[in-house]
C-alpha cells in the first residue's frame, strides 16, 4: 500500500508530490561521483506515482558521462530534490532528503557500488 509523501527544494520554487510503499521500494545510497557529492538517497518510482505541483517552475540540467541521467535541480536554491535516472529510464528518482514529511533517518538503507556501475547494475534492477 503507498502513502504519498510531499517534497520539495529548499526555497520551495520546486515542489511535488510522491506515491511511496516503504515496505517494498528500496532507498538507496551510491557511492558514484555524482551522488556521493550531491548527497542523494535514491528511491526510485514509475511517473505514475509521482507529481511535480508547481508546473511553472523552472529547473537546470546537469549532464555528464554517458549524458543519459538527467540531473535535475532547483537554480535558485541548488537542491536537488529528484531527476531523471540512468537506470531507470522514464522513470523519477526522488531524493528521499527532500521529503518534507519523512524522517529518512528512521529507514532501512541499501547501498549500491555505482563506482562500479557497470557490473552493480543488474542487482538494482532485480
Ligand atoms: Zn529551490
Amino acid at each position: 500500500m503507498t502513502t504519498t509523501y510531499h517534497g520539495s527544494c529548499h526555497c520551495g520554487a520546486i515542489r511535488f508530490e510522491v506515491d511511496l510503499d516503504l515496505a517494498k521500494d528500496d532507498v538507496i545510497d551510491c557511492n558514484c561521483s555524482v551522488c556521493s557529492k550531491k548527497g542523494i538517497l535514491h528511491v526510485i518510482v514509475p511517473p505514475e506515482r509521482f507529481r511535480l505541483l508547481t508546473a511553472g517552475a523552472t529547473l537546470s540540467t546537469y549532464t555528464f558521462g554517458t549524458h543519459v541521467a538527467k540531473h535535475t535541480f532547483c537554480p535558485t536554491c541548488g537542491m536537488h530534490p529528484f531527476y531523471s535516472p540512468r537506470s531507470h529510464p522514464g522513470h523519477v528518482d526522488v531524493n528521499v532528503r527532500c521529503l518534507d514529511d519523512l524522517e529518512w533517518r528512521s529507514l532501512t538503507v541499501k547501498p549500491f557500488d555505482g563506482k562500479d556501475w557497470d557490473r552493480s547494475i543488474d542487482q538494482l534492477r532485480g
